[in-house]
């Protein structure tokens, strides 16, 4: 069985990976200097720092940072490529290259190029960089293109990419939430009328009872896990459903709290652990078990007969047959449940990358609603953002469909005609396979990665006329998803920008971001001059005044007036960081048309045959980007493994570390047995690596590939 080297998360080992980290830029007190900046943290979206200083949360706690921060810091402060490793390295050794070994090259320093049939690129001026751009965009039609960002921009070049796309003339503009949490967007939206979280950081504080469900926050999220920790302190009860028993959803060691440190932390109550797929049935059996809050739900929802009524004809047993968890462990966390007086529900990607990602949201939504968790202080529905400024990019308009109040303001301050919806991410993949996508213009990220079905996303994006990526570093898919020609820009990060930018956290908490100087020498610029002098290009010198586009103060001006909500953005210097008005549910009084939250009929979906494969991500990655090829918590120390059930891995006559092959529809994979404590028939690797094996199933609503329920054959090679 693979065991992990430590006997809790966190702890010496994370502090001393911390320390070795910075201390490796070979300049340890600029990097501590860095973290401690008025900065919002580069990485997740739990979010800390901001005008508070680095390494603080909104409500004050110090010190907030993590492996993740670190890791991220340090791989911005790497000397720039030399013009030279282009020149002895083509195409074909780039894509030898894998995610960590891309990242290690260092900071892109200049513009470079790749020419229609040249093997390899080469050192380009800005001038040329920009009018090969700028060309490529002038000669084609608005609906031949598509334009795709990260959540790494902050809000100003978000709001900028999406107002040049649409005055170009093209709707096909999206971001990377559509891979991960479209479906929390879609549920939430149907269930309270808005798609964020209605929490604060604070309601943590407050809560009684947390579920985890379909996240592993100790890896991904880690500062999350002192809030879990903290609540169980106050004698708060912390449920976590995943079909992977996680070390750091079990045992903590807090870094920064002495006690937790020595002795290490309990982190959960109760670990359910449900067969992949085995969700709905698993919060429909505690839907038809837990005590409602009847005067919440007649006084503050809508919906709830219809659901009684389905509710009638569910067999109980037959529910714990298809979640996969016995019916004592169901009563016991319906116990808890019904306990509770206040809830919050958190989730993240082990929801939503499902066929039925959308409804694994609205039937726990149903759970929160069944018990009045929502609408008060300490209670809600959470889901847990990746990048730091996803939920920003998505707030600022990077979507190919428009809140309506949204297009009215666009079309009056810029003079934008409101458009039809465009394509979403998948759909420009789709398009560019189809050869209907001459230019994409890609800020951030790492498309190709995210996709799944790595082949099939090479050909797509490698079957496009002009790619022009804007990034601080390179990585696998500037090589296997470059279009014919392909241009990558180098950009600031936001801690070395001259002007202030904004990020939005999770929490629906706007921070200001001071910037700083460049950590590398080099010919880098901002994100916003980059797109404004692309667009320039584009539009011509005369549709916008293109300096005032510059300011980031003056794009703060159109947010404020433009997005609704944002309205104190414009005054975030003087007046502070602040809340995103009218997202967060402090009162039964919901963005519905009626004020009510909404009640869902959610149809259980039959348990799958076979094994089904879940992509998950390491302690030592974040998203595509891989910084450890060893996962500390699970005891791996390679990344190509499949992790499996000790009882499936007998039965397949596989022992610790036995090759194996894993296909499935579109592809085949040669990895190593890793016996671990998962769900019979599940099986993880590592994403995303493992994007080889993930076919194109679509949740039909939120257009989220379901990369968490591939199914795949397994046998010993
Ligand atoms: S938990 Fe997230 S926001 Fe907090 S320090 Fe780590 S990466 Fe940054």
């Amino acid at each position: 069985m693979a065991r992990p080297r430590v006997n809790a998360a966190g702890g010496l080992p994370a502090i001393a990976y911390v320390m070795r980290k910075a201390w490796g830029t070979g300049e340890f007190s600029d990097t501590l200097k860095r973290l401690k900046s008025k900065n919002t943290c580069k990485t997740c979206a739990l979010g800390m720092g901001g005008q508070n200083g680095g390494m603080v949360n909104e409500v004050g706690h110090f010190p907030e940072v993590c492996k993740k921060s670190v890791q991220a810091q340090a791989a911005d402060m790497q000397p720039a490529i030399p013009e030279s490793y282009f020149r002895a390295h083509d195409l074909t050794a780039l894509r030898r290259l894998s995610s960590a070994q891309a990242e290690n090259l260092g900071r892109l320093g200049f513009p470079i190029a790749l020419r229609p049939g040249a093997d390899r690129f080469e050192r380009v001026t800005w001038d040329e960089a920009l009018r090969v751009g700028g060309d490529a965009l002038r000669t084609t039609q608005p609906d031949r293109t598509f334009w795709y960002a990260s959540g790494r921009s902050g809000n100003e070049s978000a709001f900028l990419m999406q107002l040049i796309s649409r005055a170009y003339g093209s709707p096909n503009i999206h971001n990377c939430s559509f891979y991960c949490h479209n479906a929390s967007t879609v549920a939430l939206t149907d269930i309270y009328g808005s798609g964020t979280a209605s929490t604060t950081l604070d309601d943590l504080s407050k809560a009684d009872l947390v579920i985890v469900a379909g996240a592993n926050p100790a890896s991904n999220h880690p500062r999350l896990v002192t809030q879990l920790i903290t609540l169980r302190r106050r004698g708060g009860k912390v449920i976590v459903v995943n079909p992977l028993s996680e070390l750091g959803l079990r045992r903590f060691r807090l870094p920064s709290d002495a006690r937790s440190l020595a002795a290490g932390s309990q982190v959960s109550d109760l670990y359910l652990q449900p067969r992949i797929g085995g969700d709905i049935a698993l919060f429909t059996a505690l839907l038809a078990l837990v005590d409602w809050d009847e005067g919440f739900v007649a006084e503050h929802t809508s919906g709830a007969e219809p659901l009684r009524e389905f509710l009638a004809d569910v067999d109980l047993s037959g529910l714990d047959e298809s979640s996969g968890v016995p019916l004592a462990q169901i009563r016991q966390a319906a116990a808890l449940v019904s306990q509770a007086r206040r809830g919050i529900f958190m989730w993240s990607m082990g929801l939503t990358h499902h066929e039925h990602g959308t409804d694994n949201i609205r039937a726990l939504g149903n759970l929160a609603l069944a018990r009045g968790f929502l609408g008060r202080p300490g209670a809600g529905l959470m889901p847990i953002r990746g990048h730091s400024n996803v939920q920003g990019v998505g707030s600022m308009g990077v979507s190919p469909t428009l809140k309506a109040a949204f297009a009215q303001e666009l079309e009056q301050r810029y003079g934008i005609t409101a458009q039809p919806s465009g394509q979403d991410t998948f759909a420009s993949m789709q398009a560019a396979l189809a050869g209907d996508v001459d230019v994409a213009v890609l800020v951030g990220g790492n498309l190709w990665g995210s996709n799944p079905d790595s082949a099939w996303a090479s050909q797509a994006l490698q079957n496009i006329g002009t790619t022009v990526s804007l990034t601080t570093k390179l990585n696998p898919g500037h090589f296997h998803g470059n279009g014919r020609t392909a241009v990558i820009l180098p950009v600031l990060a936001r801690d070395e920008e001259q002007q202030a930018t904004t990020q939005e956290s999770m929490f629906n908490y706007v921070r200001l971001s001071e910037g700083g100087q460049p950590s590398v020498e080099g010919e880098l610029r901002s994100e916003t001059d980059v797109l404004a002098s692309l667009a320039a290009g584009a539009l011509g010198s005369d549709r916008f005044d293109w300096n005032a586009l510059r300011s980031h103060a003056g794009l703060r001006a159109g947010i404020a007036a433009v997005v609704p909500g944002y309205e104190a953005i414009d005054r975030i210097a003087a007046d502070g960081e602040f809340q995103v008005s009218g997202r967060t549910f402090h009162e039964p009084h919901f963005a519905t048309e009626d004020g009510r939250a909404r009640f869902h009929v959610v149809d259980v979906p039959p348990a799958p045959d076979g094994f089904r494969l879940m992509t998950i991500r390491s302690e030592g990655q974040f998203n595509t980007v891989v910084y450890d090829e060893e996962d500390l918590y699970r005891g791996n120390g390679r990344r190509d493994v499949v992790m499996l059930n000790a009882v499936d891995a007998a039965l397949l006559g596989l022992r610790e570390g036995d090759r194996v092959e894993v296909s499935s529809a579109v592809g085949t994979m040669r990895v190593h047995a890793a016996i671990v404590d998962i769900a019979r028939h599940a099986v993880a690797m590592y994403y995303p690596e493992a994007n080889v094996l993930v076919d194109a199933r679509l949740d039909p609503e939120s257009k989220t590939p379901a990369f968490k329920s591939v199914p795949v054959e397994v046998r010993k090679v």
